[in-house]
C-alpha cells in the first residue's frame, strides 16, 4: 500500500479538499501511474454531489486519466515504465461474461468496475483520478500516442470514447448526416470524431454563441434550437443524432429531424425519465437508442484514431487548488470545452 496526495469530496454538500488516498501495492497484472493531467467530467460532480446515488465519503473522482508508467507487475506484458498510458472510466471487469467475451466491457452483465466509487475485486472502494498515483491492472491501461499531449488527451478517456462509441457504431461516415446536440465536452468531441470520420456534422446548440468554434472543430452546419425554425427546417435530415444534452429536452421534436431508419442515440443522462412520442417514432422507422462508453479495444481504437486525425480535446488546464471554482463554471457550461488538472500542483 502506498498512500499518495488526492483531491477527495468529504461529503455531498462540502467542498473538495486536499487530502490523501491509498493505493494497493502493485500486484503481478497491475501498472503503477504517475498521474500527470486528469479531466472534469460533469459525471464527476454528478457522483460527488449524490445526484446519481448515494456514494461512499470521503471520494476522489476524476476518470479522464493521463500519465506515465513508473513501475510495473512481474506478470506485466502490455506496458513498460515510461510508457505514455491512460485509464478511463473502467478498472476491471468479470472478464468471463458475453460482453466481456465480446470485448465490451463496459456493458460486463455482473457490472464493470467504476475508476471511482466502485467495488475492487479486494472490497475497497476505488479512488478515482484527482490524485498523484494510480494503481491498474494493466488490461484497462490505454496506450496514449504520442502525437497527442497529455493534458489534451486526457479528455479523450471518457468524452471522446463515449462520443466516438455511438459514432462508429450507427456509421458515422462519408454521405452520412450526423447532428450533435449540445456544444459542450462531450459535444466538441463528437463534432471534432464525426467531421474526421467523414460524416455531414451540424451542431444543434441552444444558441449561436459557440458556432465559430463548432465550424473550427469540423461541423459544416450550425443552428440554435431557441429558434422554431431549426426544426422545420431540419426535419427528416440526420440519419444519425448524438444527444450529448444532460437536460430534459423535447424528445418528438428532435426525433422528427430524423430521416428515414435514423437513429437518435443518448449519452448525456437526464435525471428524470424522458416521455418518448411514439409516433415520432412511427413516422420514418426511426429509433431512439443509448450507448455507455466503450470497450477497452474500442477505447485504444478511439486514441490511434484522434491521433491520426491530429484531434484532440480543447481543454482549460487548472491547477488542484482551483477544482471547486472549475465545479462552479462546468455547472454554468462556462468552459470550452473540457478542464484539465495539472496534477504536477497537487504534488
Ligand atoms: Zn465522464
Ligand atoms: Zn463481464
Amino acid at each position: 500500500m502506498s498512500t499518495v496526495n488526492a483531491i477527495a469530496a468529504p461529503s455531498a454538500t462540502e467542498p473538495l479538499v486536499r487530502t490523501t488516498v491509498e493505493r494497493r501495492a502493485v500486484g503481478p497484472r497491475d501498472v503503477l501511474i504517475e498521474i500527470r493531467y486528469a479531466g472534469i467530467c460533469h459525471s464527476d460532480i454528478h457522483t460527488v454531489r449524490g445526484d446519481w446515488g448515494k456514494v461512499p465519503y470521503p471520494l476522489t473522482v476524476g476518470h479522464e486519466i493521463v500519465g506515465q508508467v513508473t513501475e510495473v507487475g512481474a506478470e506485466v506484458t502490455r506496458h513498460s515504465i515510461g510508457d505514455r498510458v491512460g485509464v478511463g472510466c473502467m478498472v476491471n471487469s468479470c472478464r468471463e461474461c458475453d460482453n466481456c467475451k465480446a470485448g465490451e466491457e463496459q456493458y460486463c452483465l455482473k457490472g464493470m468496475v467504476g475508476t471511482y466509487a466502485g467495488t475492487d475485486r479486494d472490497g475497497s472502494v476505488t479512488q478515482g483520478g484527482y490524485s498523484t498515483h494510480i494503481v491498474v491492472d494493466e488490461d484497462f491501461v490505454l496506450r496514449v500516442p504520442e502525437a497527442i499531449a497529455y493534458e489534451t488527451a486526457a479528455p479523450l478517456l471518457c468524452a471522446g470514447i463515449t462520443t466516438y462509441s455511438p459514432l462508429a457504431h450507427w456509421k458515422a461516415g462519408p454521405g452520412r448526416n450526423v447532428a450533435v446536440v449540445g456544444m459542450g465536452g462531450l459535444g466538441h468531441m463528437a463534432v471534432k470524431i464525426a467531421a474526421a470520420m467523414g460524416a455531414e456534422v451540424t451542431v444543434l446548440s441552444q444558441t449561436l454563441g459557440k458556432k465559430d468554434d463548432g465550424l473550427a472543430f469540423g461541423a459544416a452546419h450550425y443552428y440554435a434550437t431557441s429558434d422554431p425554425a431549426t426544426f422545420e427546417k431540419l426535419a427528416n435530415t440526420f440519419d444519425l443524432i448524438i444527444n450529448t444534452v444532460s437536460a430534459p429536452i423535447d424528445m418528438g421534436a428532435y426525433l422528427r429531424l430524423l430521416r428515414l431508419d435514423g437513429t437518435l442515440v443518448a449519452v448525456g443522462a437526464p435525471p428524470e425519465p424522458l416521455p418518448v412520442q411514439v409516433f415520432a417514432l412511427f413516422g420514418a422507422r426511426r429509433s431512439f437508442a443509448g450507448s455507455s462508453i466503450g470497450g477497452i479495444a474500442e477505447t485504444q481504437e478511439m486514441l490511434d484514431f484522434c491521433a491520426e486525425h491530429g484531434i484532440s480535446a480543447q481543454v482549460e488546464v487548472i491547477s488542484a487548488d482551483e477544482v471547486n471554482e472549475a465545479y462552479e463554471r462546468v455547472l454554468k457550461s462556462d468552459v470550452r470545452y473540457r478542464f484539465v488538472i495539472d496534477i504536477d500542483t497537487l504534488r
